[in-house]
């Protein structure tokens, strides 16, 4: 047993500063003063796309305003129109549902096992009820992506993957993202590369990467992109497409650009703290860590594990205990939604019916961000606070 009395003293929400390389590229674009992606023949955002493309194995990539954007525009790239059914995660955070009602349609939501992944059971169920399936690898966490491409298949469902948890993760090799129709990545501050804001979109498909391009506020100046699908397919698009603004700009993209050479070395080093916490955290009573399956390769940017079947009053003891000695856990059992967690039944703009083998879950379900600012040692103390509370309540129970 470790001392009561430690305490962790760093900041949950502290990102590594951005690389040196990525400020003088930043100062470069301000020098010149052409921010805009248009503003130069093949500049940064440009760059980036072919790269991202290369990095991916896609045949196009497309540089956006947001990870949210991203969804967006694939959702009415390949064709989803107001009214339309969308399938997706009840367990995933806010802007999934919210792409898909900003497109005018439906979100049908798709239970969470215990292994924090979508529930292919439920999902087989419900293929029938749409054209679509917005998956949200929601906390990097990847389902059997084997099975849910046979599911997806047989019922005919193109998917777009919602890969801001998963950038740099893969499923048996194959990189994540690439299993769909479209891929969809964010680069907003909590994620694997961070611009501040800002989204990336992948797709082999010459006609979504047109729509998707010309969505995002192209003009008629598509050509200049990074990757370009044949002037076919804009023939195909460009009048019937309408402009939606949400293009990347040269000053994100040139510090993303940096950031993307150095993003396995950064995965490496948020899996080290990943397995630091989870080994301090293994068979702790009443605590179930989450099992990553073998065909998995995540990037552990964050950590869950379950208190299942706990009276809310004592989980919420558990956050109060942890939180006091500097540990910030996100519970997604809670009543109303705080801070980035959410409910699928917090979404009163989409109503959904009770999934109570999902709400057994999303009741249990602990959440902690594990920024690179942390320390292995960092995550060790992490561990034992996490391990010293949760026992401590759980004994409380057990009298
Ligand atoms: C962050 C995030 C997104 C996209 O977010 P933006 O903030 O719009 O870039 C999408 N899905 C999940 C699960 C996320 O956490």
């Amino acid at each position: 047993m470790s001392g009561a009395s430690e305490r962790f003293g760093g900041s949950f929400t502290q990102q590594e500063p951005i690389p040196e390389e990525a400020i003088e590229a930043a100062i470069a674009v301000m020098r010149s003063g052409r921010l805009h992606r248009y503003n130069t023949d093949d500049g940064e955002v440009a760059a980036l796309e072919r790269e991202f493309a290369a990095y991916t194995g896609a045949k196009y990539a497309l540089a956006v305003a947001s990870g949210g954007y991203a969804m967006g525009a694939a959702l009415r790239a390949v064709g989803v129109k107001p009214g339309d059914k969308v399938l997706t995660n009840a367990f995933t955070l806010a802007p999934v549902p919210g792409a898909i009602a900003g497109v005018g349609a439906v979100p049908i939501f798709v239970g969470v096992t215990e292994g924090l992944t979508i529930d292919l059971d439920d999902l087989e169920a419900k293929a029938g009820e749409a054209r679509v399936l917005l998956l949200s690898h929601m906390r990097g966490h990847l389902a059997d992506m084997d099975r849910l491409m046979q599911i997806c298949d047989a019922a005919d469902l193109a998917i777009i993957e919602d890969c801001a948890h998963t950038m740099g993760a893969a499923w048996r090799g194959r990189m994540s993202g690439r299993d769909g129709l479209v891929g969809c990545y964010s680069v907003q501050t909590y994620k694997h590369m961070n611009a501040g804001e800002g989204g990336l979109l992948v797709t082999d498909d010459d006609d979504v990467a047109a729509r998707a391009i010309l969505l995002s506020g192209s003009y008629m100046l598509y050509a200049r992109h990074g990757t370009v699908p044949p002037e076919a397919a804009f023939e195909r698009a460009k009048f019937v497409t309408p402009n939606v603004s949400g293009r990347m700009d040269n000053l994100r993209a040139a510090i993303l650009r940096p950031q993307l050479r150095r993003l396995e070395s950064q995965c490496e080093a948020w899996n080290a703290r990943y397995r630091t916490v989870e080994e301090g955290l293994q068979n702790t009573p009443g605590l179930t860590v989450i099992n990553r399956p073998v065909g998995e390769t995540y990037v552990g940017s964050s950590i869950q594990f379950l208190l299942l079947d706990w009276p809310g009053a004592k989980v919420g003891e558990v956050l109060t205990r942890c939180a006091a000695r500097g540990v910030q856990l996100k519970w997604f059992g809670g009543a109303e939604p705080e801070g980035f967690t959410s409910r699928y039944d917090s979404w009163h703009y989409a109503p959904s019916e009770r999934m109570p083998a999902s709400d057994r879950v999303l009741r249990g379900t602990i959440d902690m961000r594990l920024p690179l600012t942390f320390s292995l040692d960092d995550c060790a103390l992490i561990a034992r606070i996490i391990r010293a509370e949760v026992g401590a309540v759980w004994q409380s129970m057990d009298s």
